[in-house]
């Protein structure tokens, strides 16, 4: 058995029967297209690759790191024909590096598909200007807002643009760049990574926050930056906030981040929002009565990336159970949803309680402290963060000052082992859970 199909019957175990017959048997392992760092899975269309990138990536990815104590990236793809997309084109091969790195490209994520209006309008004129004219006006371009409102779209919109130009493009994010960094620096082929970077005319870097105090990759990107902007190339780069907030960045990149244009996408009015819906509508082949829809904009808060997951919740679940996608139906198919989002726990408050329970301050827990009872309450936070919450690994690795996303699977790791030694240790953090799941329902 080939290690995709090895790693999808792992997952069989971890995920309910239904889960499992509904979703993640439609996966094929496209071992053709697969590397040794990128797996690669065909879904049969887009709506299933979305409902099961979102939900079962991270989950794929541990198992192969487990599995082959290699850490590997996993994409999940539709087959190939069955979207909208004009630009297939730029994800038909797969043969070199190169055009895996391309193949990150959602194909979707064009200015065409991009819902304008107060919350984005200014953002979207500067990113349209730059993919017209890259390295000739704003250089860099720096995109910067809360999750969901559309920055990692807009900047694809500028790659896939200027890929149309026969440009050469890098799209990464801060910690793809370091595996890559670290992974040539390994193989002792520097030469080899500074080439790849510095040859792109067009570097997209998604997610700067988490350069925050990454000092070595903050080195590193600092050269690749100098060269790429010394020599007319474009860089855009996106972030949950302005780079004078990034906390632990170095002030030369700051100021650096700043040479250009800094710019912010504010949450959409809601006809943006009822737009977007019926834009994703379309691109996902979906059709929704206009109540349907109004109800989805206002219940999804601002955030737009739940909304293909809930088309393709929807649709899922109408095509299984032979209903029309009615309003109540809708209500009916979300109310789990909704229910789920507001018991969700911020991460703020699990620290507190965990801190407050074990003695510790919360300020030690966020710290590189090493003494023992401050590693258990860390290892306890993350734990419980994970199962309370709906942040990444990534997102958690940072808010607790560690290295990287490993860090905290292996904690998890670590944590699920001593819950099968010791009972009393389960017990303990079933009441902390408790405790803090039920303190957010009061
Ligand atoms: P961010 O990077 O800011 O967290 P994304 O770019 O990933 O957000 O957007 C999340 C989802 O919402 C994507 O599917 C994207 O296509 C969609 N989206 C967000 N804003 C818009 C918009 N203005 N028009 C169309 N789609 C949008
Ligand atoms: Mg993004």
């Amino acid at each position: 058995m080939n290690i995709g199909n090895t790693v999808l019957e792992m997952l069989k175990d971890e995920v309910t029967e239904v889960e499992y017959d509904r979703f993640i048997k439609q996966l094929n392992y496209n071992a053709r297209s697969s590397k040794s760092d990128i797996a690669i899975f065909d879904a049969p269309n887009q709506l299933v690759a979305n409902w099961i990138k979102t939900r079962y990536t991270q989950k794929l990815e541990q198992l192969f790191e487990l599995k082959t104590s290699f850490r590997v990236v996993v994409k999940i793809q539709a087959k190939k024909g069955k979207t909208g997309s004009v630009k297939n084109s730029a994800t038909t091969q797969t043969s070199s590096s190169e055009n895996i790195r391309q193949n990150t490209l959602n194909p979707s994520y064009t200015f065409e598909n991009f819902i304008t209006g107060a919350s984005n309008q200014f953002a979207y004129s500067a990113a349209k200007s730059v993919s017209q004219k890259p390295g000739e006006i704003y250089n860099p371009l720096f995109l910067y807002g809360g999750v969901g409102l559309g920055k990692t779209h807009l900047m694809q919109a500028i790659g896939n643009t200027v890929i149309n130009h026969g440009k050469n493009i890098i799209y990464t994010t801060v910690e793809q760049f370091l595996n890559d960094f670290t992974r040539h620096l390994h193989n002792n082929n520097m030469d080899s990574f500074k080439s790849k970077y510095r040859q792109c005319d067009l570097l997209l870097i998604d997610d700067v926050q988490f350069l925050s105090n990454k000092i070595q990759t903050q080195e590193e990107f600092f050269h690749t930056f100098e060269e790429l902007r010394n020599s007319g190339k474009q860089i855009v780069m996106t972030s949950d906030k302005p780079p004078k907030k990034i906390t632990g960045l170095e002030q030369r990149l700051q100021s650096r981040f700043e040479w250009g244009l800094v710019t912010d996408i504010q949450p959409p009015e809601l006809e943006t929002k009822i737009a977007i819906i019926k834009k994703k509508c379309e691109i996902n082949r979906v059709t929704l009565d206009n109540d349907v829809i109004n109800y989805i904009a206002t219940v999804i808060d601002n955030n737009t990336r739940e909304i293909e997951g809930i088309l393709s919740k929807l649709h899922a679940y109408a095509q299984l159970m032979h209903q029309d996608i009615t309003l109540d139906f809708t209500k009916n198919v979300l109310r789990e949803q909704l229910q789920e989002k507001q018991n969700s726990v911020d991460i703020d408050s699990i620290l507190k309680t965990v801190a407050h329970e074990l003695n510790v301050k919360p300020s030690e827990i966020r710290s590189k402290n090493r003494s023992r009872i401050v590693v258990y309450a860390r290892r306890v936070a993350i734990y419980l963060t994970r199962e309370l919450t709906q942040l990444s690994m990534p997102q958690i690795a940072q808010y607790f000052g560690m290295k990287d996303h490993t860090a905290v699977s292996h904690t998890m790791k670590k944590i699920n082992s001593l819950f099968e030694n010791d009972e009393e240790f389960k017990i303990k953090i079933d009441e902390l859970y408790n405790k803090i799941s039920s303190s957010k329902r009061n």
